[in-house]
């Protein structure tokens, strides 16, 4: 069976048990502060769990690109090492959110495994949850009693805390859960040790495939459980764990998920992969992994930077080209070139990627340029360090020197550790571990924040949005919490119909004020932000002390502050007029890589891979200012059908979680056609003026653009018109300023030639003067005289004029150069070499007078100094040196 018969017969088969097969999220998670990244099936759906919101159906299945290299699952290090953890998979899902339960899940999970896809009976395995006294968490009798006529208690192993009891975090839905574990050993290793022993023995040929979970528990800030209104079902099952399963593998990199991307790397390396744990094997396999996690992250709108999930990309990026690197001797770009291989072969179940393909190419292959070239630089910097140590005698590199190696040029410890072997030194892991611990310790401070449990003030049937058409709102409080953070006290508060737009899509959240009435009371709160959590949408409150207050108001008045949204909107709607004009001036390559959007200003990021020139941005400024003249009607359409969507033309954004209904955002069906969820002027002509601000590139392929529109450009415009009044004023050139400043320049050029001969003339006086001065002492010629000069290079140049003419001159010159002293010295051969004097000595010698410092070569040296009155001294103690 092929990978791609292994994902349908998955997806058919809840099909045919009334699941909806709904599409993968996009690997970064959207509007959820405690996910960077996508790392389960569930994780798109976490709403429906908490009771945010409504699912499109009550079955659901679907699968899923996951990646695990940040936070709570974090599988980075063992990739390459081990055969079945990567760091981006396909978690194959099925969900019943309050529908069925237990018996199903487990059922089905069985007819699949053994009747479609024909795992052999006696080769698995499943746990259930053994209870927690200490958790008051109880036996999880009912899956045992479930399971156990199906594969008899032998075949049933009981599962801790750890491996199988599931939650959400801290706080929140959790339960306990059923693992199915396949043996894949031989008869003669199966006969030698039973499968059950290896089960959670990190043995890589007897695996967890398949996690069900079972969420019937939530779970309270102060640590209780209490039981679920609605349970749900969770599982997750490793398609690559499970391909290797079906197809009869030891490997997950033997699956024809990997063996295409591994024939490409054997050519460009020229080396066979042999599967063993060889650093060159190993090396294949993490660049096999790498390289899915790499693109399909770019695929999906993200691009390796220096911060967040950008950083985590890139840190994946630079892992796999160390390793090739290092072990496959590869030193030039190579990722880029699997790109290719990987696109077409998921063309079908992940078009994302297949149709960025060039795009995602481009991108890898500057990363590994530049990465290369900073291997380079720290290679270089290895080398030194190490001549540094062998020199002193010793033979470690220090803990602290490894981690900066490690956290400046992406050494990793275990290269630098490697290079230093060969060379016979050793690196100091204990220390370095310990600077690498501090680190992580100082991130998680930065991190930490606190939440206290949502207060339920009102039951509702869900919240709604009402903003889109109204900026005010009578309703109440549906629920509230305090949070501590960085900012320090908060309080968060969900109504039951808000006006308040959401952080979301690059629009920044709405404030505003919200009044409260309890009895005959009223009072006033400001809210300073609004943010999405999941889709749940909270307002942000400032004050301190407001729990009495948000419990007992029996109704709530919500008030946006509509002259900042209408700025913001302006704003946004100008965004997607700057969109639809750079695909048409610069090409449909164009495409949104983020975006900015606030009440001041906006900010739009886009694949490109050349500066805009001025020409193009005038062309792209004046083809938004016609659009915002021509006053083109919103066409806004809510719940449009995500196919009917694309139909229309609208521009998909990769990399957003698009649910199955969306609204298009239309100004002009020919011009611009968006999936938005922001808001937006009725009509273009409320932007009033559009203007950039600026261009310039964010990394490799991505330009930004900053502009102003509204009352912003209008100011910005009436600022620079009032630096030209201000100008031809200055310049008494009330036409022409251009005209006026370049007959200055000019001016200003002559003036300075003349004043440069008028100074060459004096210098050459004064060097006549000065040659009279000249006296012969012991054998040679010498000069110490304080002169005038007007800068440091005319007392350099008389110097070296005076040396030209006068053979075995010594000599000494000071010179008070606008309130700064100064010296030259310049010394004959002859007393260089029998009186081993050296003027770089003598400078900083004559130097100390004038409180100041400097050097130079043994014939010749200028000082500097901070007091002209040592000037004299100075001279005085030059002449007495050279007699
Ligand atoms: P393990 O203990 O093997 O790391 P897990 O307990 O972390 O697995 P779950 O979080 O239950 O796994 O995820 C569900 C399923 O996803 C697992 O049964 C497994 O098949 C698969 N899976 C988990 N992590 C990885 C990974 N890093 N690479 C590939 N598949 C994975
Ligand atoms: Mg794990």
């Amino acid at each position: 069976m092929t990978s791609h018969e292994i994902r349908r017969h998955f997806l058919d088969f809840f099909q045919s048990k009334q699941h909806l097969i709904v599409a993968s999220a996009p690997l970064v998670a959207k509007n959820d502060p405690t996910l960077m990244f996508n790392n389960s099936g569930m994780a798109q759906f976490k709403d429906f769990f908490l009771g945010n919101g409504n699912p499109p159906s009550r079955r659901v299945a679907d699968t899923q690109k996951c990646l695990r290299v940040s936070g709570k699952h974090n599988d980075l290090e063992d990739v390459g090492f081990d055969t079945y953890h990567h760091t981006m998979f396909e978690m194959l899902g099925n969900w019943s959110f309050g529908d069925y339960f237990k018996k199903e899940a487990i059922t089905w999970a069985w007819e699949l495994l053994t009747e479609v896809y024909k795992l052999p009976k006696d080769r698995l395995y499943v746990s259930v949850f053994e209870g927690d006294q200490k958790d008051n968490v109880p036996f999880d009798q009912e899956a045992f009693d479930l399971w156990e006529p199906i594969v008899g208690k032998d075949r049933i192993i009981y599962g801790n805390k750890k491996d199988n009891f599931w939650e959400m975090g801290d706080t929140g839905p959790c339960g306990p859960c059923s693992e199915i574990h396949v043996d894949l050993r031989s008869p003669e290793e199966v006969a030698q040790t039973p499968g059950k022993d290896l089960v959670n023995a990190d043995h890589p040929q007897v695996v967890e495939i398949w996690n069900l979970v079972f969420m019937q528990f939530n779970r309270k800030a102060d640590g209780s459980l209490e039981p679920l209104p609605a349970r749900h079902v969770d599982t997750g099952m490793g398609f690559e764990r499970l391909c290797m399963a079906i197809q009869g593998k030891k490997s997950n990199y033997d699956t024809d998920v990997f063996t295409g991307t591994i024939g490409v790397i054997e050519e460009v390396s020229g080396m066979t992969y042999g599967g063993t744990m060889d650093k060159a094997d190993v090396t294949m396999r993490v660049i096999a992994d790498h390289i899915r996690a790499v693109s399909f992250a770019i695929g999906d709108g993200l691009v390796p930077s220096n911060a967040k999930a950008g950083y985590v990309i890139r840190r994946i990026l630079r892992r796999a080209i160390r390793y090739g690197y290092s072990y496959l001797n590869l030193t030039e770009p190579f990722m880029t070139k699997l790109v290719p291989t990987l696109a077409a072969q998921f063309a079908d179940v992940f078009p994302e990627l297949n149709a960025q393909r060039d795009f995602v190419a481009t991108v890898i292959r500057e990363e590994e340029i530049s990465f290369l070239r900073t291997l380079g630089t720290g290679l270089g910097r290895l080398d030194q360090i190490i001549a540094d140590l062998s020199g002193r005698q010793e033979s470690v590199i220090p803990g602290e020197t490894v981690f900066e190696l490690n956290d400046t040029f992406g050494f990793p410890a275990d290269l630098t550790a490697l290079i230093a072997r060969e060379k016979g030194l050793s690196i100091d892991d204990a220390g370095f571990q310990k600077a690498l611990q501090e680190q992580k310790a100082r991130s998680r401070k930065d991190a930490s924040s606190s939440a206290g449990d949502w207060i339920d003030v009102n039951e509702v049937d869900g919240t709604r949005f009402v903003g889109y058409d109204q900026t005010e709102a009578d309703t109440f409080i549906v629920k509230y919490r305090k949070v501590q953070n960085k900012q320090g006290t908060q309080y968060q508060i969900v109504l039951a119909e808000t006006p308040f737009y959401a952080e979301s899509g690059g629009q920044i959240g709405d404030t505003g004020v919200l009044v409260l009435t309890t009895g005959e009371q009223v009072r006033m709160i400001r809210i300073v932000d609004t943010k999405k959590e999941n889709d749940l949408s909270i307002l942000i409150a400032a004050d301190k002390d407001l729990d009495d207050l948000l419990e007992s108001a029996t109704s709530a008045h919500a008030v946006v502050d509509a002259d900042r949204r209408m700025l913001t909107s302006s704003n946004h709607s100008a965004t997607h007029l700057l969109h639809a004009a750079l695909r048409d001036v610069l090409g449909t390559h164009v495409a949104q890589k983020g975006s900015y959007v606030g009440p001041d200003a906006l900010r739009f990021d886009f694949s490109h891979f050349s500066k805009v020139t001025d020409e193009q941005l005038a062309q792209v400024e004046r083809i938004v200012n016609e659009k915002i003249r021509q006053d083109i009607p919103l066409d806004e359409k809510r719940n449009v059908p995500i196919v009917q969507a694309k139909e229309l033309g609208a521009t998909a954004l990769f990399g957003e979680k698009y649910g199955d209904f969306v609204r298009v955002i239309t100004f002009d069906p020919a011009y611009s056609v968006e999936l938005c969820g922001g808001t937006h002027v009725p009509a273009t002509g409320h932007i009033g003026l559009f203007k950039f601000t600026g261009e310039g590139s964010v990394s490799t392929g991505i330009r930004r653009i900053e502009a102003k529109t509204s009352v912003g450009a209008e100011a910005l415009v009436n600022e620079q018109m009032a630096v030209i009044s201000e100008l031809k004023e200055l310049l008494k050139a009330p036409k022409d300023i251009v005209k006026a400043v370049q007959s200055l320049i000019d001016e200003r050029i002559a003036l300075q030639k003349q004043v440069d001969a008028m100074q060459n003339e004096k210098v050459q006086q004064l060097k006549n003067e000065l040659l009279t001065k000249i006296q012969p002492v012991n054998g040679h010629m010498v000069l110490v005289e304080r002169v005038d000069v007007p800068n440091a290079e005319a007392l350099k140049q008389l110097a070296y004029d005076l040396k030209a003419k006068v053979d075995n001159l010594a000599l000494v010159l000071g010179a008070d150069i606008n309130g700064k002293p100064q010296l030259a010295v310049m010394l004959p051969d002859s007393l260089i070499q029998d009186k081993h004097m050296n003027a770089g000595q003598v400078v900083k010698e004559l130097a100390k007078n004038i409180k100041g410092g400097g050097g130079g070569q043994p014939f010749f040296a200028t000082a500097g100094g901070s007091e002209s009155s040592g000037l004299d001294a100075a001279l005085a103690q030059g002449k007495a040196l050279l007699g």
